[in-house]
């Protein structure tokens, strides 16, 4: 068998809301050379809340980082070839672990839960002129059911374990990241507590001006700080990996894990956005339009948050982004599937709505989860407008469609609004891209064209690209001469503006509605 002559490597796991992945990609070139992908099963043990168990978490990193070096092997590529390994990861979702056992003292509570709503419409009648953006001068965020800190605060007001663990010291908390660091690092033996900048910036205990967790914000939310990881930079060695070497991955250990960025700031790195003014919009689970506003954090008049994009290496300068965040996107796929039954696949999806492409003045506001940005209202919920006798699950797959598209639409306006620069093509990824026809309807929806790079793995190519640039490690240059160009695709518009506006204001409509239905 020939011997493959590559540079160095670098890896990346990418622990997603729907699924993880372990990637491998060379550091010369930024191809990617095998990958493994693993489902993560979701719980939703009453309505409004959404779980995932951190054990299944880990062993999925497990699992991936196994069948990939299996696959690597096979094509005669050494292991010993990958230097660095970076972390990304769903944000927000938040876990409390007992750090003299290891064990999760309960499952991850998803960044989509609601269950802290009653939580945060009490905090925000406490607030001054019931303003929900009390906290967002050090934040960048609304008080909101999305971030960690209700979460946290939900966890020690009715989990006993967790808040026994508390009083004993014996509790850790994190984001995912942090849990996965830990626990690749050596767990209870050792392991390496700590999280970075972005992944911090979502908690809203982390002050983004300071940069640096805030004990005004702690004390608001009765946080102890002991319990905090250490946030360190995006791009630097926090440990080596520690694997049992009877695992079929055990030559993965002593490797340095030297990224950590949230999955959003991942993209936006992987998609080379490292300009003032460079965007990129990720349609996974949720949907999340990030744009790089440079070495200053904007503050958004129009309902964006002002988040950390990352800061890569320890005496590098944090760069900022303006985010616009929908909860709902892919999610409203799997609920098309799981829950009403009407595809069987995801891939079906799209043959369905092809099968008509209009809805026929149907619109689906899937606001499960409240509504995020701009309106952030919890109270809002999720309905179906505009149906007539005629109207059928092929009419239905393409309103949910478009429902990511006018949502995407308003972030979009949003962001136009705050910068004042609007953006003349959109950059996206993630895993509904590869669904052709909601592309082509986003740049009918945008009136501008949409771009979508080949590979579609961006968000662990930034994970991979921040571990291989780290001090120490050195394989991978961040130098935008250097970096390999992009192969992409286009998407242009279609259909005339007028026509496009038209069933953008409906859908505002349709919006209305879902915001006032409790009242
Ligand atoms: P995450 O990072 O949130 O785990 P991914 O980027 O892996 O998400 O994307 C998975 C989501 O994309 C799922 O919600 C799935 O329903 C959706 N999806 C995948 N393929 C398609 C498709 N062809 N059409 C529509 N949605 C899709």
């Amino acid at each position: 068998s020939h011997r493959i002559m590559l540079g160095p490597l670098v890896a990346a796991i990418d622990q997603g809301t729907s699924s993880t992945r372990f990637l491998v990609f060379n550091s010369k070139t930024a191809e990617l050379l095998s990958h493994h992908m693993v489902e993560i099963k979701q719980s939703f043990p009453k309505e409004g809340w959404v779980e995932e168990d951190p054990k299944e978490i880990l062993q999925s990193v497990h699992e991936c980082m196994e069948r990939t070096c299996e696959k690597l092997t096979q094509l005669n590529i050494d292991i010993t070839n990958i230097k660095a390994i970076g972390v990304t990861n769903q944000r927000e979702t938040t876990l409390v672990w007992d750090k003299e056992t290891g064990e999760p003292l309960y499952n991850a509570i998803v960044w989509l839960d609601l269950r802290t709503q009653s939580t945060v419409e009490r905090l925000i009648n406490k607030t001054p002129g019931r303003n929900k953006n009390h906290l967002k001068h050090k934040t960048g965020l609304p008080i909101s059911t999305y971030f960690s800190a209700v979460k946290l605060r939900w966890l020690m007001d009715n989990v006993a374990e967790v808040h026994e663990a508390i009083v004993s010291h014996r509790a850790m908390f994190g984001t995912v990241d942090s849990w996965l660091i830990w626990c690749l690092t050596g767990g209870k033996s050792g392991g390496v507590h700590c999280t970075d900048v972005t992944n911090a910036s979502r908690t809203m205990l982390f002050n983004i001006h300071t940069m640096d967790w805030d004990p005004e914000l702690c004390k608001y939310f009765g946080i102890p700080m002991e319990i905090l990881p250490r946030v360190r930079s995006s791009s630097e060695i926090y440990g080596l990996m520690k694997i049992c070497s009877s695992w079929k991955c055990g030559a993965l250990s002593g490797i340095p894990i030297s990224g950590c960025l949230g999955d959003q700031s991942a993209a936006l790195v992987g998609q080379m956005c490292f300009q003032d003014g460079q965007a990129k919009n990720t349609y996974g689970t949720g949907c999340f339009l990030l744009r790089n506003t440079g070495a200053k954090p904007v503050m958004s008049d129009h309902g964006l948050l002002t988040t950390v994009a990352y800061k890569l290496g320890r005496d590098k300068p944090a760069c900022y982004a303006l985010e616009g965040s929908v909860a709902i996107a892919g999610a409203v796929v799997r609920w098309l599937q799981d829950n009403l039954g009407i595809i069987g696949s995801s891939e079906e999806l799209e043959k369905l709505a092809a099968s008509v492409c209009t809805s026929y003045g149907c619109y689906f506001v899937p606001a499960f989860s409240g509504l995020y940005a701009p309106y952030w209202e919890p109270s809002a919920r999720g309905i179906i407008c505009g149906l007539t006798q005629f109207t059928n699950r092929s009419h239905l797959a393409f309103a949910a469609l478009e429902a990511v598209c006018f949502q995407t639409r308003e972030i979009l306006d949003s962001m136009n609004q705050d910068s004042g620069i609007p953006l003349t093509q959109l950059q996206v990824d993630g895993g509904m891209t590869s669904n052709r026809l909601l592309m082509q309807l986003q740049a009918d929806i945008l009136c501008i064209p949409v771009v979508k790079p080949s590979m579609p793995e961006t968000t662990a190519l930034g994970a991979a690209m921040a571990a291989g640039a780290a001090e120490g490690v050195s394989v991978w240059s961040l130098n935008p001469e250097d970096l390999s160009e992009v192969t992409s695709e286009k998407f242009e518009p279609q259909i005339n503006p007028e026509e496009s506006e038209l069933r953008y204001a409906r859908w505002k409509k349709a919006v209305q509605k879902s915001m006032n239905w409790e009242t």
